[in-house]
């Protein structure tokens, strides 16, 4: 009898830190069982147009040219072609208006390109491997990248409505850069909007965070290693879910979590009732933390410690240094906000009540809206 092949061992990508991140649940249902997804059109339409960017980047670059305009509609139908599932006709207009949208604001910087959809893997002794090497251990995909002598610039291209972009995966992009490029001092990374025809403003990374933002990653590689419950985390990414129909907390007819659209006076007033309870919640968080604070010391993370006081407030500092101290707790944020957050930006965009709540309150302040009750069984006593 053949013997059954061994299983290579676990490799790591962004994606998949940031989906254990949003649920473990998902995460092992995708990466240990193995179960197909199904893509929402969203994702679906993403994923197209990312190649078709890519495709037209890559005929850029081969022709030594920084723009092609001949070439994007075949690079469009290309990518339109290879899509599994097929796109319906909405989907593949949609395609045909972002990528006319893309070529109409880009030029392609052709000084010190280095690679489109760059991959790298590393190893476990971050060493350069083979992507499809049995030793590949993390890896990653750089959608563009330069390097001008001790400098590099990561572009990431982005498909969504929202021009909403996450601090740990460029985290993981500028630590994968570092790494393979010793003479790379500098990482500069941005993010592409082509919805909104924004380039953002460039995050930076210098070597000598390389060891922080090595820890960051072995943090959350070290959390997917030790869990053996992989508990659904339920929220309003359950709505895009791909492997809904395998998760147990919806069997048992749990629902994604989400705001309705209010449609009548009554509703909008139960919105603001309960944008209200939640400042309450924030504020008890915030007194949870502060007495914390006040009793044993300074909160230490990633090599700077931040002081409460009472002249000193959390909606002072920035939301990422917040994130981080919570962290350093054992408190994750983003599991306490977000799909709130999400579903009043999604309200706001519909309804000027809340729109005007968010305007005047302004998000940095909604950022702190944490469950005090799980905060406070967090802290020791
Ligand atoms: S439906 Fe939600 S809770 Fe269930 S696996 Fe998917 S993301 Fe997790």
């Amino acid at each position: 009898m053949a013997k059954k092949k061994k299983d290579p061992p676990l490799a790591y990508s962004y994606s998949k830190l940031r989906k254990y991140n949003e649920c473990p649940r998902a995460w092992y249902i995708i990466y240990i069982q193995k179960r197909p997804q199904v893509m929402a059109p969203p994702l679906l339409l993403g994923g197209v147009v990312h190649e078709a960017t890519a495709f037209y980047d890559t005929v850029c670059w081969k022709q030594k040219v920084t723009h092609s305009l001949g070439d994007w509609k075949a690079c469009a139908k290309k990518a339109i072609g290879l899509s599994s599932p097929p796109l319906t006709s909405e989907l593949e207009e949609e395609v045909y208006q972002l990528m006319e949208s893309y070529v109409s604001y880009h030029e392609l910087d052709l000084k010190g390109l280095i690679g489109i959809e760059e991959r790298i893997a590393l190893n476990s002794s971050l060493d350069e491997t083979g992507w499809v090497a049995d030793d590949a251990w993390f890896r990653l995909i750089l959608d563009r990248l330069w390097i001008n002598k001790h400098m590099a610039l990561i572009r990431d291209v982005k498909t969504s409505n929202e021009m909403k972009a996450d601090v740990f995966q460029i985290e993981c992009y500028s630590w994968a850069v570092l790494i393979q490029y010793p003479q790379v001092q500098e990482v500069y990374c941005d993010f592409d909007f082509i919805r909104f025809e924004h380039i953002t403003d460039p995050v930076v990374y210098t070597r000598d965070q390389l060891p922080m933002l090595h820890d960051k990653i072995m943090s959350r590689v070290a959390q997917i290693a030790e869990d053996k419950k992989w508990k659904p985390r339920i929220g309003d990414h359950c709505r895009r879910c791909g492997v809904r129909n395998y998760c147990p907390a919806m069997k048992k007819g749990a629902k994604p979590v989400r705001y309705p659209f209010p449609r009548n006076q009554k509703e909008i007033d139960k919105v603001v009732e309960d944008y209200s309870v939640a400042k309450t919640i924030a504020e008890d968080a915030n007194s949870a933390i502060r007495d914390y604070a006040d009793a044993v010391g300074d909160f230490n993370s990633i090599g700077r410690s931040y002081r409460w006081s009472s002249t000193v407030s959390w909606k002072k500092l920035n939301s990422k240094a917040l994130f981080e101290a919570l962290e350093t707790l054992g408190i994750e944020p983003m599991r306490f906000f977000k799909p709130d957050m999400a579903a009043l930006r999604g309200l706001a965009l519909e309804n000027e009540q809340v729109l005007n709540i968010l305007n005047r309150e302004g998000e940095k302040k909604l950022t702190t809206r944490l469950s005090s009750t799980i905060i406070k069984e967090k802290l020791p006593k």
